[in-house]
């Protein structure tokens, strides 16, 4: 607390990232990233990178990495937005496209920085409810409403809402924009991407974080039509023109182009998923059915924030949630499979 701060600052309410703990030989099984590395062709287009051209500014319009972004999902450039990581495009987005007199609405259980972009852009929201067994209900999101967000596999609990659902709640409310956050679709849920075509109120947003293994990279992506795209450009070119350095761009295109390693290491993950799943049901935990890059899972018997110190204490990360409803619940990351066989020798010892 200081009196230099601005009312603003006094208000806040920060997000609180997963820990990044600088110990080795750890099990990182906390932030969803993904266990295997980039593309190598990825790598080689970062050290092309490495060259004097960095004394120039990077292109403010990102137009070869807009270009391949359009070419992937069959939608001209205007329909693309790119900035730095998707957290940053959600801020414009929240800035620009559902800041409005009626409120936002999203789920009760999501992504903990939709609260906090509401916070810093003082917009008000309503938290839906979601079903006892976790599961987002379209109807209750026909009701009056400035704008709506929700992820697609929810986060974190993993679970994939239809097309046909996703849908009916685009069409219900024409006069909204509503955002679907598709951080981890590529891990086995579909994509809204083919709506945008038919529906003006449709914005998807994307990450490089997570199925494309870059979180350390910071780029993030959102397509829709060309008017909400307008919006973003134009609060980003009143913030940043240049949140996308040389590197970002350079490594963000190539990993759009390597369609066959992302395909391998997707497909990896979801497999070494149904073999996780399958492992900690025979230890007697319960999870939830995912669609995503990690496990929402419970056991009736062990306290969830006892299982996690537990666990820390043999070196393996996982993140557990103090909320009501999800407090016995923790969230593990789909790691390698010899990540994930460690995690379970672990749990077998913990549990004896
Ligand atoms: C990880 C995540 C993001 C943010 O990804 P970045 O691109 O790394 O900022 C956005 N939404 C959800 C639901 C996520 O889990």
């Amino acid at each position: 607390m200081s009196r230099f701060w601005s009312k603003t600052v006094h208000q806040l309410t920060p997000y609180v990232p997963g820990e990044q703990p600088k110990l080795a030989n750890l099990v990182k099984l906390n932030t969803n990233e993904n266990p295997y590395g980039p593309s190598p062709k990825v790598l080689a287009a970062l050290k092309d990178a490495v060259s004097d051209d960095l004394r120039l500014y990077p292109d403010p319009r990102a137009e070869r990495l807009k270009d391949a972004i359009a070419g992937l999902h069959n939608v001209s450039p205007t329909h693309v937005f790119v900035g730095n990581g998707s957290d940053e495009v959600l801020a414009h987005v929240f800035h620009g496209l559902l800041k409005h007199d009626k409120p936002l609405l999203f789920p009760d259980i999501t992504y903990s920085f939709y609260p906090v972009y509401a916070g810093l852009y003082e917009i008000d929201y309503r938290a839906i409810p979601l079903t006892a067994d976790f599961h987002i209900r379209p109807d209750d999101y026909k009701v009056p409403n400035g704008g709506i967000i929700f992820p697609n596999p929810n986060a974190p609990t993993g679970i994939p809402l239809p097309l046909a659902s996703v849908e009916d709640i685009i069409a219900a409310n024409p006069d909204s924009v509503v955002v679907v956050d598709e951080a981890y679709v590529d891990f086995g849920a579909e994509s809204a991407i083919p709506l945008v075509a038919k529906y003006p109120n449709l914005l998807v947003v994307h990450t490089f974080s997570k199925s494309r293994s870059l979180a350390g990279l910071r780029a993030g992506f959102a397509i829709g039509h060309p008017d909400l795209i307008e919006a973003l450009e134009r609060i980003k070119d009143s913030f940043n023109s240049y949140p996308l350095d040389r590197f970002a761009l350079a490594g963000a295109t190539a990993a759009i182009e390597d369609t066959a390693y992302f395909a391998q290491t997707c497909a990896a993950v979801i497999k070494t998923r149904a073999a996780l799943v399958e492992e900690m049901s025979a230890l007697g935990f319960e999870t939830l059915p995912s669609a995503a890059n990690f496990i929402f899972t419970r056991h009736p018997q062990q306290d969830a924030a006892e299982l996690a110190a537990a666990l820390r204490s043999r070196s393996i990360i996982v993140r557990h949630f103090k909320n009501a409803r999800i407090d016995q619940f923790l969230r593990i990351t789909v790691g390698t499979n010899a990540e994930c066989t460690l995690l379970i020798s672990a749990l077998k010892k913990i549990l004896a």
